[in-house]
């Protein structure tokens, strides 16, 4: 079975506004099980639509899976919308579609979190730390918002530069 690509930073797809799921049909649960696929494969703790090119409000998340061949209990959630947040603190953050940086970025320490599952349920979520941290740099990606729009200039642009060598290079060895 062929996995779904992850888009990769500077794809201006990543910078898109994504749009509400009104109806939860059998095309999103494909999408969603496509998600999970490429989430555990990679492997990453979170994955958001928009990374694989689907332009819809829906994030997959599972922090606690942490090693190959444990039991995957991920959240899977449709128009997630965080509506408390409390205290603030400071995490290494990287991602999959933003290849070769990790980088600091300040975050809200809790969160309370509200979405629909896929059996159409509405779910409220109490998250803190690393689970908070994800669920709002998923939620980012929904928004066409990247970690590293959240850092300091002079950081981003050094990494903009690098990633376009890089690209160069490829695009030259190709
Ligand atoms: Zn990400």
């Amino acid at each position: 079975m062929a996995l779904r690509e992850v888009l990769k930073f500077p794809d201006k797809r990543l910078k898109e506004v994504s749009t509400p799921i009104v109806e939860i049909t059998d095309e999103i649960r494909a999408m969603a099980q496509d998600m999970l696929d490429v989430m555990y494969d990679e492997p990453g703790i979170g994955l958001a639509a928009p990374q694989i090119g689907e332009a819809v409000r829906l994030i997959v998340v599972d922090t606690e899976w942490t090693e190959e061949g444990a039991e995957r209990n991920p959240w899977v959630l449709i128009n997630p919308e965080i509506v408390e947040r409390n205290g603030k603190l400071v995490w290494t953050e990287g991602c999959l579609s933003v290849p070769d940086i990790e980088a600091e970025v300040e975050r809200s320490e809790s969160v309370v979190l509200r979405a629909t599952n896929l059996e159409g349920d509405a779910v409220e979520i109490e998250a803190s730390q690393l689970q908070a941290v994800c669920f709002q740099h998923e939620i980012d990606h929904l928004d066409g918002v990247l970690f590293i729009d959240r850092i300091s200039r002079l950081k981003r642009n050094l990494y903009v530069q690098r990633r376009k060598k890089q690209l160069r290079r490829e695009l030259e060895e190709a």
